[in-house]
């Protein structure tokens, strides 16, 4: 495998850091390191989406046919470590990079003609509706009814049941759903995938508050929801082809390592003026440097494995079971860095503020430092990187299984 970039490459990168350097936000870049959270809150996360939108590369992950970059795997990887190292945002990744593939790949030239656009303008904001109370990593096991009705009214589904851990559901109009439309045919060829209006009667979104007082994920309840059937995804009973396709995404050929190791610099940063309250800095710490420097080394790992996935999507071959392999180390690796934080804070470390945001000028003032303040809410977050797209055990399973022949 060779990682060194090529004179065009690094021209590229040049590129890319100068537009970062010009156009990323202070207030975004702001609210990206106030945000306690995985996804930013949408008025953070929409308004760099604008900008890249403007620049003509929120779409860097989609083919030039539907108004993306055509940029090459290498590129993307160069694009989204740039953008980490800069501060910027995580971008909305559930209408941009999940569902828009699925729509690209299965969908038809209407859905692609109506739907694709929607999400570069930022008309449309995605929710994921896949996980229901008791289906979550048996997801094939999901419950919510789709009956398919044919009259004067038209054809469509309707839809009963709930889903749960919806993430930004309270801010989307539209979802990304699996439903089971045929119960008497196995488990998996029974359901459907369809792409639901979420601004109609019948639907509730309640909130979830996480231990970290963070509004992030949601229930939502479906009663008699209506989805016409130009609205489905793929044929009738695809929706776990599509399923499959989708969480392969969302748990690989992405880049965590370059936004670990900025998260780390940032620590090592502040450890140099954090007492250890006994005269010196934790700079000088011994045990905590000793935890970064081995938190510093699986970064550094993740990101050969995270090349290594790059330069095999480079030559043509698909992502495959390796991205179980990023998933499971990132999430640890997250919640390993977020704890370091916690450490080199002490007291400092443990204010926990319920308001949000955490940052602009309504933010509840810190004990001892802003950065100290996010240590606690931060910690507490990460708890659920080993759950979501998929927990350790599972992902641990695919691992065993697909790399392991076990
Ligand atoms: C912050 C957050 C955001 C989320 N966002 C979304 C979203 O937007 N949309 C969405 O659809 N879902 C979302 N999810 C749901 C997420 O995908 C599920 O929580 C996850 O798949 C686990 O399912 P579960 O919660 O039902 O746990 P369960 O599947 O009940 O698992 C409970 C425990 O049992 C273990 N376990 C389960 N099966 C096995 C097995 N076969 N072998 C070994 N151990 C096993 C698990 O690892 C876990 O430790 C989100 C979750 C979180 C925490």
């Amino acid at each position: 495998m060779d990682i060194n970039l090529s004179t065009g490459e690094i021209a590229f990168r040049n590129e890319v850091r100068a537009f970062l350097q010009d156009k990323l936000p202070p207030q975004v870049k702001s609210g990206a390191a106030g945000s306690p959270s995985v996804f930013v809150e949408p008025e953070i996360g929409q308004t760099w989406n604008a900008v890249l939108h403007k620049q003509g590369w929120l779409g860097y992950q989609w083919p030039v046919e539907y108004g993306g970059t055509g940029w090459s795997a290498v590129q993307r990887y160069i694009f989204e470590k740039e953008c980490a190292l800069a501060g910027a945002p995580n971008l909305t990744v559930l209408g941009l990079k999940l569902v828009a593939p699925a729509i690209w790949t299965f969908g038809t030239e209407e859905q692609k003609r109506r739907y694709l656009p929607r999400i570069l303008t930022g008309d449309d904001y995605w929710c994921q509706g896949f996980s229901e109370p008791g289906s979550g990593s048996d997801l094939a096991s999901l419950q919510c009814r789709a009956l398919r009705v044919s009259d004067a009214g038209g054809d469509r589904y309707i839809l009963n049941g709930s889903k749960i851990w919806t993430t930004h559901a309270h801010h989307a109009n539209r979802m990304f759903c699996l439903v089971r439309t045929d119960a008497t045919a196995r488990k998996q060829a029974g359901i459907s995938f369809l792409l639901v209006d979420m601004n109609q009667p019948g639907i509730t979104v309640r909130p979830i508050l996480t231990m970290a007082g963070d509004h992030e994920v949601n229930q939502v309840f479906l009663e008699d929801v209506v989805v016409p059937v130009e609205d489905r995804l793929g044929d009738e009973g695809a929706g776990w082809t599509i399923a499959k396709f989708l969480l392969e995404n969302e748990r690989g050929g992405s880049c965590h390592a370059p936004k670990l190791s900025f998260d780390l610099d940032r620590l090592e940063q502040a450890a140099q003026s954090e007492p250890d309250g006994r005269g010196g800095t934790m700079a000088g710490d011994h045990q905590w440097r000793r935890k970064l420097a081995r938190a510093r080394l699986s970064a550094q790992a993740l990101e050969m494995i995270e090349l290594k996935i790059v330069s095999e999507i480079a030559k043509g071959r698909p992502p495959g079971p390796q991205t179980s392999l990023t998933k499971l180390l990132a999430s640890n690796l997250r919640q390993e860095i977020d704890l370091l934080a916690v450490d080199l804070y002490g007291a400092g470390g443990l204010q926990l503020d319920l308001e949000r945001p955490l940052y602009g000028a309504d933010a509840p003032a810190p004990v001892h430092s802003r950065d100290a303040q996010l240590a606690a809410p931060r910690y507490l977050n990460s708890r659920a990187w080993t759950i979501f797209g998929g927990t350790n055990e599972v992902q641990a399973q695919i691992i065993a299984k697909s790399v392991l022949g076990l």
